[in-house]
């Protein structure tokens, strides 16, 4: 496993790589768990060549949110993932992705400004503008992506399409805890107490499936219900909603591919969790 800071180096290493062998990338912002590390054996299965990427974006964070406290443990991620089959470790600092006077931006209009992007403005647009830097430098075939960051996908997949872009992501399914949090580097700050209340979570979203399943496909009612659930474990509700899992624009009723999305805080920690309502 070679692990590089810059993107001299990187560059060099995969010169010429990707006409001889499908490079796979995972992009991560590290403080790696088991949801990262499903996404790094998804890519060693299916690609010739693993690259991943540990960068903490300072773009896609907003004045007021925890870039500062957001965890960072680089030596202990490079150590789990030499336990994986991991060629190439692309770790650049921010001189190196955003020297002085950089002034260039990637913005997909629409899809990053509902959901998340209504309460992170400018979130999507680092977003966008990171993983396209990254995928520049690495020159993946294939791109595994968590599914728990859904409109994220979304976003980058139209990137794709409208930009003319080669690479494919592939969408890796959420990783949970055995009590169904979805794994996210964020858990870490939630006290036990938050913690055990941040199930409400997966309970709100399973409930609504499970509501569907009886044929409730009426989307006020499931997201009341939804609200009620996290309610009741003091959770405060950014947006729960119910959209086309490939526009994300909002369903009166739920219908093949819908999707339930939602972002609720529990205490100060702000978690997202989605799950698929109808087949
Ligand atoms: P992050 O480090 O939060 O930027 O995440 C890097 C990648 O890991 C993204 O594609 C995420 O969607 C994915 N990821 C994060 N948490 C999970 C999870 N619990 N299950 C599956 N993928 C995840």
């Amino acid at each position: 496993m070679q692990i590089y800071k810059t993107i001299a180096e990187t560059r060099e290493a995969l010169a010429g790589e990707a006409l001889k062998n499908k490079i796979g990338f995972v992009p991560t912002m590290g403080a790696l768990h088991k949801g990262h590390l499903s996404l790094v054996e998804r890519c060693h299965s299916e690609s010739d060549l693993t690259v991943v990427s540990i960068y903490v974006n300072p773009t896609q964070f907003g004045p007021q949110e925890d870039l500062n406290h957001y965890p960072r443990n680089l030596e202990k991620d490079i150590d789990l993932l030499r336990n994986y089959h991991v060629d190439i470790v692309f770790t650049p600092d921010d001189v190196q992705m955003y020297p002085e006077g950089y002034c260039t931006w990637v913005q997909v209009e629409g899809l990053s400004d509902i959901l998340c992007g209504a309460s992170r403005p400018g979130h999507f647009r680092g977003v966008a503008t990171i993983v396209l830097k990254l995928m520049h430098i690495v020159n993946p075939k294939l791109m595994f992506m968590g599914m728990k960051d859904y409109q994220q996908i979304i976003v980058l997949e139209k990137m794709i399409e409208d930009l003319n872009l080669e690479t494919k992501i592939v969408r890796c399914p959420i990783v949970r805890e055995p009590d169904g949090l979805a794994m996210s580097s964020r858990n870490s700050y939630l006290t036990p107490d938050e913690r055990q209340r941040a199930t409400c979570l997966i309970k709100a979203l399973k409930n609504a499936q499970k509501m569907v399943n009886e044929g409730h496909l009426d989307s006020s009612i499931l997201i009341s219900e939804a609200e009620n659930i996290i309610k009741q474990s003091d959770g405060r509700i950014d947006y729960i909603k119910i959209v086309d899992g490939s526009t994300l624009q909002e369903l009166p009723e739920v219908r093949s591919g819908s999707r339930m999305m939602l972002a609720v805080y529990i205490g100060n920690t702000r978690l997202i969790d989605n799950i698929e309502l109808l087949p």
